[in-house]
């Protein structure tokens, strides 16, 4: 599905994006991971047999950096996906501007510099973008204020970009998990209060595996997803439409 293809996986050292990593490799891609964990993103690329560049996605220079070099070592680049992230739970009376501006970056901003830097190849090869946003950028969850605004800024700027690029060959598409089973949410996950709320929430009653967040990435990473552009897809056992 994805033979000869040239990809970045941002936050490909653990979870959802490592799981892509996989998914892509076993589809016949080149794939570069970036995750700020030089030690987790070492092994993991060992593991996988793929390249990977430390990089801080908060950091506009580096993604930029990253994006280059791929570039200059693989002739072009073909799939970008803006997948790093942070999590957060604090509520806006709870938190303090440092946390704020944290996720903020670290949540949307990468994103936007993924883009940004991506852009101008992915025009040359005619190719695409996946965003992992969440199901809090389409609806709101307790307690989870920079997170969803980031969140929520990822759905909309991936519609703009999506617009913006349409007619020069770009497809840009988000995909919206629900709860996933990664070291993100281990914690949480370890909680009964927490897993009982999870339940309540999500018709098919359990959290998703990081491989069943990756097929989907996968999926519009594909020429399959030829005709979606701008589309801010809810893999979510049903919260959304609970
Ligand atoms: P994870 O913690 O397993 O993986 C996230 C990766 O991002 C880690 O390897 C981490 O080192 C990396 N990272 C964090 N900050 C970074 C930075 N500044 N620069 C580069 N890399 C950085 O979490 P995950 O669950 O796989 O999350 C992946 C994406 O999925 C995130 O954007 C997250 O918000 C989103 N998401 C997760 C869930 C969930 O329930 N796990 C649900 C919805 C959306």
């Amino acid at each position: 599905m994805l033979y000869d293809k040239i990809a970045i996986i941002t936050g490909g050292a653990s979870g959802i994006g490592k799981a892509t990593a996989a998914e892509f490799l076993t589809e016949g891609a080149e794939v570069v991971i970036a995750d700020l964990d030089e030690d987790q993103g070492e092994t993991v690329a060992e593991e996988l047999d793929c390249k990977f560049v430390r990089t801080d996605v908060a950091e506009y220079e580096q993604v930029e950096e990253l994006v280059e070099s791929t570039v200059e070592k693989h002739g072009r680049l073909d799939i970008m996906v803006n997948n790093a992230g942070i999590g957060s739970e604090t509520s806006i009376q709870e938190m303090d501007l440092e946390e704020w501006h944290q996720v903020i970056q670290v949540d949307l901003d990468s994103v936007m510099h993924g883009m940004k830097a991506a852009l101008p190849h992915l025009d040359e090869s005619d190719g695409c973008i996946v965003n992992t946003a969440s199901i809090y950028g389409l609806v709101g969850g307790k307690g989870a204020a920079s997170y969803s605004a980031a969140k929520g800024g990822v759905v909309n700027l991936t519609q703009q970009v999506a617009i913006d690029y349409a007619d020069e060959g770009v497809r840009v598409n988000s995909v919206c998990p629900g709860f996933v089973d990664t070291p993100m949410t281990e914690d949480l996950l370890e909680t009964e209060r927490f897993y009982t709320f999870l339940e309540t929430h999500t018709p098919m009653d359990r959290p998703a595996q990081p491989e069943e967040i990756s097929s989907m990435i996968t999926f519009l990473a594909s020429e399959k997803a030829s005709y979606m552009t701008g589309a801010n897809v809810p893999v979510d056992g049903g919260w959304t439409a609970h």
